[in-house]
């Protein structure tokens, strides 16, 4: 390591990444396994189990936890701290990191801002905002804790399944709180941290069916901060724009700039089993409007690659592409981001048989941008079949009869070669 650069990373000192269960972590891509991810405070010198949490503790609070000092003081001492091991593994394998994609800064600066035992003043120019777990979908790679909408489902199932979720240990803990994101005081107390804000990240739960935020929108226009801040949304775009969201992009005009991400995972009746409860024309309704009435605004569709869509995931970019709204050049008003579910295992798309992936994999090249096509193939075209083909059926039915619904209706094709695979 001795003719390395040291590992340095601006968001540790001016990020805040708020969880929906009110928890802060360095940033959204920390290693989740570290004691050290969430802000915490030692006792006789040892991390507690606690979390501190927005609304009980505040931002000064979690700024100078005792972590975050910790995570400031290995990374100027040229350690990795083991949050931070997610950047490390992926650069070290010759990857773009979060790291990498953030501002560059100086050791010296850093040095000079950082009291000997890694407190700073705090100074938030980077702020992500889960804004709670309100949402009115129930999306099958989605869980209890980050939708209200899952949580019947989950108290039907949580003893028959295996589910990605932690809802009743978060429900049950001391540290957990939903409430903050419906307070006004909140939005009021993050605003004497922000006066340099530059970045500001919001999702949720669905973030336009959280009315209180435009509080924060207000402080930002009326307090001047607006115009120097980029604003991002992530939003399922499934409301009453009228009633809904248009209040909100009307303020959102002030902003230097503004970036709508609408997650749509496939087409028509597929998104809307795998998106449940989603409205598969007034989302494609939706996003023609904000494009229209918005039209300075940035766009972009993510599509979340599963087990469900992998065997059509070129059909959604076909269709936007039909609907003149993307073009495989990025010259239209939309772009399309993949991203991937691997967790839950059962629902990544390497539940399916390497031939078959591969298969389809050879068969859409040119028929999604080039990036995209790329990191799909690296991620799918010569990783193992994870053997979890029978998990993948006995969850899927089992939220199946909860919801009365049946995967064989909606995707035959797929059922049939995981039930042949799997001899089932
Ligand atoms: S080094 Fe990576 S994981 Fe650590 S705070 Fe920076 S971006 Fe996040």
């Amino acid at each position: 390591m001795e003719n390395k650069p040291k590992f340095l990373c601006s968001l540790p000192w001016e990020h805040l990444s708020i969880h929906p269960h009110g928890h802060s972590s360095p940033c959204c891509e920390v290693d989740w396994g570290s004691d050290i991810a969430f802000a915490k405070n030692k006792i006789n010198g040892q991390y507690t189990p606690s979390v501190l949490n927005i609304d009980r503790d505040g931002p000064e609070a979690i700024m100078n936890s005792d972590a975050y000092k910790q995570i400031r003081k290995e990374m100027l001492a040229g350690d990795v701290p083991t949050p931070c091991l997610t950047c490390y593994r992926l650069e070290e394998a010759g990857g773009q990191s979060k790291r990498n994609r953030e501002k560059i800064v100086e050791e010296d600066y850093l040095r000079s801002i950082t009291q000997d035992d890694g407190t700073i003043e705090v100074d938030i120019q980077n702020l992500e905002l889960r804004l709670g777990n309100y949402c009115n979908l129930k999306c099958r790679s989605c869980n209890a804790e980050s939708s209200t909408s899952w949580i019947d489902d989950y108290y039907k199932l949580k003893d028959e399944i295996h589910m990605p979720s932690i809802f009743d240990k978060l429900k049950n803990s001391e540290d957990t709180s939903y409430e903050w994101v419906d307070k006004e005081e909140f939005y009021e107390e993050i605003l004497k941290y922000t006066s340099k804000l530059h970045r500001l990240q919001i999702s949720g739960g669905e973030p336009f069916l959280v009315d209180k935020h435009s509080h924060l929108l207000d402080l930002l226009i009326d307090n001047d901060i607006a115009k120097n801040v980029h604003i991002s949304y992530i939003t399922n775009a499934n409301y009453n724009f009228d009633k809904v969201s248009q209040k909100f992009f009307d303020k959102l005009t002030k902003f230097k700039s503004v970036n709508m991400s609408i997650s749509i995972d496939d087409v028509d009746k597929r998104n809307t089993y795998i998106r449940s409860l989603s409205n598969w024309n007034l989302t494609i309704k939706n996003l023609k409007r904000f494009i229209n009435e918005y039209p300075s605004f940035h766009y972009s569709v993510t599509q979340t690659i599963n087990v469900f869509n992998f065997l059509y995931v070129e059909e959604l970019s076909q269709f936007l592409i039909n609907e003149g709204l993307l073009s495989l050049t990025g010259k239209k008003p939309l772009y399309i981001n993949d991203n991937y579910v691997f967790s839950p295992e059962y629902q990544s798309a390497n539940v399916l048989p390497l031939d078959v992936r591969r298969e389809k994999i050879d068969s859409i090249e040119g028929k999604l941008p080039v990036t995209f096509y790329n990191r799909l193939k690296s991620n799918f075209y010569n990783t193992d079949c994870n053997e979890l083909g029978i998990d993948w059926i006995k969850t899927t039915n089992a939220v199946d009869r909860v919801r009365r619904e049946k995967v064989t209706d909606i995707f035959p094709e797929l059922y049939k070669i995981i039930a042949n695979e799997y001899k089932i």
